[in-house]
């Protein structure tokens, strides 16, 4: 997930990795500081993890949409394809939901690794 701070000198954004789902764990790995060189006054930052900020991520939003209008548009071809054949079965207006739950479910499960990030502190 794509952690960001400010850089110390000019305040330009400045953008980390991290695999890690909290800053706990990640200053037990990784350590406790950051060391990130800025693109726009070419200071050399060292930034405690508690600093950083997580953001959500426009990537599981796009996949989560695209995955959202795929299955619906699967859901909807079977139930057409359902009621133009042999009558309506109950069953099949249940994968109607499908596209829901994996719409929200990708959409809730970045939140909350978001949240939970920004929530907890390595406590320097
Ligand atoms: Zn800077």
């Amino acid at each position: 997930m794509n952690i960001y701070s400010p850089c110390q000198t000019c305040s330009e954004e400045l953008q980390a990795k991290t695999t890690c789902d909290t800053r706990g764990e990640h200053a037990m790995r990784k350590g406790e500081t950051i060391t990130l060189k800025c693109f726009s006054c070419n200071t050399q930052n060292t930034t405690h993890i508690d600093d950083f900020k997580a953001r959500e991520s426009s990537f599981i939003k796009m996949f989560a949409l695209i995955s959202f209008l795929v299955t619906l548009l699967i859901a909807v071809g079977a139930l057409l394809w359902m009621l133009f054949t042999e009558g309506v079965t109950v069953v099949w207006y249940g994968i109607l939901t499908i596209p829901f739950l994996i719409y929200g479910s990708l959409l809730g499960y970045d939140r909350n690794r978001v949240r939970i990030f920004n929530r907890l502190y390595a406590k320097r």
